[in-house]
């Protein structure tokens, strides 16, 4: 039996996400990622003595929506505990957290595995608010501090050690990543640190059912890095176990150049954070209504679209996982396809030029909503073989976004509708075997595939006005 497959590894995942409110969890400041260094840190966000915080009543809305998206049950009576250590990114000498009442308790994410969908479960969500940023590589001698992220509200998210290898920890963080996004409470960007992951990892022997010593990688900003460190540390827990060495609880730092990880600190088992209710923040309950209200807000999650989208479009799965991606993209797909009936050719126009269009900045879904009708008809021409689609994606497509009008329109203007003319058609063919003569002899030879190059040179020379059906027939009507 190989080494690795005598263990299972053991992963837990606590998730940071920065919530996309304009202001901070407890005061006005605003949040803003890339802000000239300490511009908004107002006495409040400083801790002086004699502020008073207030909470951010959209930070609590976020949070309950992703706990509802998850299917989390959400606690009613709710506190804020200070969590007391010192740091220098840490202006008030304590963190703003949850202690023992996370606002969402328990749910599941689904990730796609190869061999079906994994629930993976939660252990809670809970409120808190970040830290500020030390850094370590402007001065070569001193470590800066930019304290503007301080009291940025987060949610961090804590599943429940039942993820078990380091592809399910990717999935698992690609799925939060989306669903974030999704339900727009984080724009889930990972290089500005909006998400971040913090990795607990053990071993042990297959069929054992206790948890081993668990180590800890903190801060990892990318999903790449996330599976690397997770490899590393299962490799090395394997390593030491097989050398009879022993595994310590220790918290690791990954090293992105070598795709390894060091130590940073052994872990003492229960930090003294001395937790307790923080005196200026009011506890907050929560009522049944307001929760309704923040359901009835939800959007349709994707998985539910999804199955919606099989019986509604009749699209293939892979199709269907392409466009429910990304929530503008399928809404914006919704839209044109409650005027227009080629379901499958508007997924072909979306995963297409598009997609192209909105990625290189041409246009953005919003400027697209106003050409549907235009849309609607350009697909109506391709699809009744009035128009190519490599005319109508190129030239007319293009046109359209530039001068909005009616393809239609455009296209006659312009002498590039299809034909099916024979008498046209043929002139083109005509043209083409006399330029050809080689290939002509080959084909009547045998080498019958050759009839794709020959209606491949007709849509050339008649740019793309020969319809290629008629084309098709009138060719191996010429050969034989
Ligand atoms: P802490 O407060 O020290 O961060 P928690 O008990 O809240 O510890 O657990 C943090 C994360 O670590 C959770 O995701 C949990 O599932 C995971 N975890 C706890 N013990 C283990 C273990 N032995 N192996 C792997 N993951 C673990
Ligand atoms: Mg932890």
């Amino acid at each position: 039996m190989a080494i690795g497959e005598k263990y299972e590894a053991v992963i837990g995942l606590e998730i940071h996400a920065q919530l996309a409110t304009n202001s901070k969890l407890f005061c006005g400041d605003a949040v803003s990622f890339g802000a000239a260094p300490n511009t908004h840190i107002s006495p409040i966000t400083m801790g002086h003595p004699g502020t008073l915080p207030k909470t951010n009543a959209k930070a609590i809305e976020y949070a309950i929506r992703i706990g509802l998206a998850c299917g989390s049950k959400i606690a009613k009576d709710n506190y804020f505990a200070r969590k007391n250590y010192f740091y220098p990114d840490l202006p008030k000498g304590y963190q703003v957290s949850q202690h023992t009442t996370p606002i969402c308790e328990g749910g599941t994410i689904s990730i796609p595995l190869p061999t079906g969908e994994k629930n993976i479960q939660l252990n809670r969500i809970h409120l808190e608010e970040d830290a500020g940023k030390s850094i370590h590589d402007i001065s070569a001698t001193d470590t800066l501090i930019d304290l503007n992220r301080a009291g940025t509200p987060l949610i961090e998210m804590v599943t429940e050690p039942c993820i078990h290898s380091a592809e399910e920890a990717f999935l698992f963080v690609t799925e939060v990543r989306k669903l974030v996004r999704w339900i727009g409470i984080c724009d889930g960007n990972m290089e500005e640190g909006s998400l971040r992951c913090d990795a607990n990892i053990s071993i042990r022997l297959k069929g054992v059912n206790t948890l081993g010593t668990r180590v800890e990688v903190k801060n990892l900003n990318s999903i790449r890095n996330i599976k690397k460190a997770i490899e590393f540390e299962i490799d090395r827990l394997i390593q030491i176990t097989e050398t009879g060495g022993t595994i310590i609880q220790q918290t690791r730092s990954f090293d992105a150049n070598n795709d390894t990880t060091f130590s940073i600190r052994d872990k003492e088992d229960a930090n003294d954070y001395r937790y307790f209710p923080d005196p200026d923040l009011a506890p907050f309950h929560l009522t049944e209504a307001f929760i309704q209200s923040i359901q009835n807000k939800l959007p349709t999650l994707p998985a539910t679209l999804k199955k919606q989208w099989k019986t509604q479009y009749d699209l293939s799965d892979y199709d269907i996982d392409q466009l429910v991606e990304d929530k503008e993209e399928a809404d914006f797909y919704m839209d044109w396809a409650a005027t227009c009936k080629h379901y499958k050719a508007i997924a072909n126009w979306m995963i297409g030029p598009i997609r192209a269009a909105v990625n290189e900045g041409s246009i953005s879904f919003q400027q697209l909503s106003s050409l549907i009708p235009y849309l609607v008809e350009l697909v109506e021409l391709v699809e009744t073989n009035q128009l190519s689609f490599s005319v109508a994606s190129t030239r007319v497509f293009k046109e359209m976004m530039a001068n909005p009008g009616s393809p239609k329109d455009y296209a006659t203007t312009n002498n590039l509708l299809q034909t099916g003319s024979t008498d046209e058609i043929e002139k083109w063919i005509e043209e083409v075997l006399a330029n050809h003569p080689e290939k002509v002899a080959e084909y009547k030879k045998g080498k019958k595939g050759l009839l794709g190059l020959f209606v491949g040179e007709v849509k050339k020379i008649s740019k793309g006005k020969a319809d290629p059906k008629m084309t098709t027939i009138l060719l191996e009507q010429k050969l034989t």
